[in-house]
């Protein structure tokens, strides 16, 4: 499971979470936000740093979770940290909805080429 391959990679043990099935649109959008569906997940804090106090500052903690949401990106299509708008200052915003805010890794490029290749497109 892609949330449990990311807490792996940035070695969480513990993480606080708000509610992942929330039916709502996308902040000053029409869109149905990822949550309408369930396959979203919104993470407050990991290993007891809270986002909202620790994200700015320039401290170890900071450092933590500013690697965390970049790693993020390995795992998952959108990763909104607090750097994305207001909505999300105490929270990442995670999923793999049809929309994509993440860079392709390299890997994921070769893989998507492999795929079509192998798919005859
Ligand atoms: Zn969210």
């Amino acid at each position: 499971m892609v949330l449990a391959n990311w807490l792996e990679e940035i070695e969480a043990t513990e993480v606080e979470h708000f509610v992942s099935y929330n039916c709502r649109k996308i902040y000053g959008t029409n869109i149905m936000s990822e949550h309408s569906f369930g396959s979203a997940v919104d993470i407050a804090s990991i290993n007891g740093i809270s986002l909202r106090t620790e994200w700015t500052k320039n401290s170890a903690n900071g450092e933590y979770l500013r690697q965390a949401g970049k790693a993020a990106c390995n795992h998952f299509a959108n990763a909104l940290t607090p750097d994305y708008d207001a909505a999300h200052h105490d929270h990442f915003h995670l999923d793999n909805g049809f929309q994509r805010i993440c860079p392709l890794s390299t890997l994921q490029r070769v893989k998507r080429a492999a795929l079509k290749f192998a798919a005859g497109n």
